[in-house]
């Protein structure tokens, strides 16, 4: 049931996470996080999102931060972008990889970009192309995957053929967003086995979101299923108490803990990452919604450490 399989973290939250923060993090700051996060032997980094900077503020940014980054060999730089004017932003940093965006539930996608789930894709494959020329890799992101705040149950079949869409684009890697936190373990399990079965060739990331607190759970529900990719936020950042609600992602470093503490490589080093978590608290000037970045790992030798009773 919990094999000891080791799994890749992709850290999003300087994209992800920083979307969902209302005040501007600055961008030396962003990009020091960034240079911070390269050295916990995190290997996937989300940096930035080249989407217009009127639709995200936070990202006005983007070229700056990902023209800056001390980039560490073996980690991989990522970025999402939203249309062709994005890739061709994104073309003139070094980042290795874009990210792809779709909607599973007809409504959010076209409350989130304007366009039907068809007209996405058919502009995304026109990205999918300038990025394989540039020889960038790709990610796509299956958003709603578990659930729509506008249609409620998305439909497994609606998931399958956007991951056949992004195989049929060169898409090396899928990530199945449960973007509002309505994903529950057992669906969790349902819908990564079904996925797994037809997704050959395509790896499958899971990528969720603690709105109801059901973040790590589902997490460990997905590699119960097989999936050894998960994508998180430090400090988990973006779930900060705003007028838009707790929606950030699970945090990175409780993600790490409870792997390492299940015997579950991470690769990652949990005293770096809480400094990575620590400097974003710091430059974002309130507590952040991560546990362990509250009360450390469990203390098992019992001298002393971390009890919040
Ligand atoms: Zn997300």
């Amino acid at each position: 049931m919990y094999p000891k399989e080791p799994v890749t973290i992709v850290e999003v939250g300087p994209r992800d996470g920083l979307q969902y923060e209302p005040d501007f993090f600055p961008t030396a700051e962003k990009i020091e996080l960034i240079n911070l996060l390269s050295k916990t032997g995190l290997r996937r980094l989300e940096v930035t999102s080249f989407v217009h900077p009127k639709v995200i503020p936070q990202f006005r940014d983007a070229m700056e931060v990902a023209s800056n980054l001390k980039m560490v060999e073996g980690i991989i730089y990522s970025a999402p972008v939203p249309n062709v004017k994005g890739c061709e932003r994104a073309l003139e940093t070094p980042i290795q990889e874009l990210a792809l965006f779709v909607s599973a539930s007809e409504t959010h996608n076209r409350k989130n970009v304007n366009m039907s789930i068809d007209e996405s894709l058919a502009a995304l494959r026109q990205v999918a192309d300038m990025g394989l020329k540039a020889g960038k890799r790709l990610r796509g992101y299956v958003v709603t995957a578990f659930g729509c705040p506008y249609e409620g149950r998305v439909p497994i079949d609606g998931v399958l053929r956007i991951i056949r869409a992004y195989a049929e684009m060169g898409v090396s890697e899928v990530s199945l967003g449960d973007t509002t936190g309505m994903a529950n373990p057992r669906q969790v399990v349902e819908v990564f086995e079904t996925v797994l079965e037809v997704a050959e060739g395509t790896a499958v990331a899971a990528h969720f979101h603690n709105s109801r607190g059901t973040g790590l759970a589902n997490a460990l529900a997905a590699y119960q299923a097989g999936i050894r990719i998960f994508d998180s936020s430090v400090g988990g950042i973006g779930g900060c108490p705003t007028a838009i609600g707790a929606m950030g992602n699970i945090a990175t470093e409780d993600l790490v803990c409870m792997m390492e503490e299940m015997d579950v490589p991470t690769g990652v080093d949990f005293d770096k990452l809480l400094k990575a978590a620590r400097f974003a608290q710091e430059v974002i000037g309130s507590e952040l919604p991560s546990y362990t970045l509250k009360t450390g790992r469990p203390n098992w030798k019992g001298a002393g450490g971390t009890d919040l009773g």
